[in-house]
């Protein structure tokens, strides 16, 4: 399914996340500057990080982006398209489509696509806000021209969805940072993980995966990933993917042999180029060979 010399495939996404988020969770939250304040830190302080340890390291991303955001962040928005990385849909507002009619849900895909379209001559893909899809969402998205839906949890490489003209490019719990850094401060109920111990759980995933000859795609957002530690986590997890140094210790030796250009064995792709590479290999839906 790779480019030729690639055994197997990495997608970084980014789910920028930024008012739209708070805003979905409870319109009162436009009154709650300390709530807001957690989107601002995402969208001005870690999105720019971000953007230069990816130059640094060489890994493309693909930015889900909420039109709302990026009306609020356009320079943001310029940076990421400039610095040569995707950006996709992520709902105008950041509401669940499952939660709309059919009309809201279009009209919400309208929006965002104008909005977006003032920084890519490209939106291809659609991420929803919530990885969650209505009856109708795939059919408003081959309607409105996207390539590619990276929502579903039922194969491990892109497949084509069946009746439209879409590749899915699936996702994973366990390959999200939101589960593990994710804090409630209304319930305080959950558990932040140390970076160590995802960078473990990220490792044994990605290696379990590539050996397979699979598709990894890391979803990140800058609220959660952007706070040093785990930014650092991050750059270090990559580099290893890269590198291939994928033992999961972060203890491996000799990687660093080579002219600094990776093991070669990884491509990492934007979502874009992941959903082209899935239909010049003909691929079909949830096929038994989609199933490691
Ligand atoms: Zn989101």
């Amino acid at each position: 399914m790779w480019p030729a010399g690639y055994k197997a495939a990495f997608a970084l996404t980014v789910d920028f996340d930024a008012e739209e988020l708070w805003l979905a969770e409870d319109p009162a939250n436009a009154h709650r500057p300390g709530v807001l304040s957690q989107a601002r830190y995402g969208a001005e302080i870690a999105v720019p990080q971000l953007l230069d340890m990816l130059d640094r390291i060489g890994i493309p991303a693909t930015f889900f982006v909420c039109g709302g955001d990026a009306e609020r962040y356009p320079s943001i928005l310029e940076s990421i398209a400039e610095r040569g990385h995707e950006i996709g849909h992520h709902g105008y507002s950041h509401r669940s489509p499952h939660l709309m009619e059919r009309d809201e849900e279009a009209a919400e895909l309208a929006r965002g696509l104008a909005v977006l379209r003032e920084f890519t001559d490209r939106v291809e893909g659609y991420r929803s806000p919530s990885w969650d899809l209505s009856p109708h969402t795939l059919g408003l998205l081959a309607e409105h021209g996207f390539r590619y839906s990276s929502n579903l949890m039922d194969a491990i490489l892109p497949y084509a969805h069946a009746g439209h003209d879409l590749v899915e490019i699936p996702v994973h719990w366990s390959l999200d940072d939101a589960p593990h850094f994710w804090f409630d401060a209304t319930s305080w109920d959950r558990t932040m993980r140390s970076a160590r111990e995802v960078a473990e759980l990220w490792n044994e995933e990605t290696s379990a995966i590539h050996d397979t000859g699979g598709l990894v795609t890391l979803t990140v957002h800058p609220q959660l990933i952007g706070r040093p530690g785990r930014l650092l986590m991050l750059e270090r997890f990559l580099t290893g993917v890269r590198d291939g140094n994928r033992s999961g210790s972060g203890s491996g030796s000799g990687s660093g042999s080579g002219d600094g250009g990776g093991s070669g064995e990884v491509w990492f792709a934007t979502c874009r180029e992941v959903a082209e590479a899935a239909r010049v290999s003909g691929r079909t839906p949830v096929s038994p060979e989609a199933r490691p």
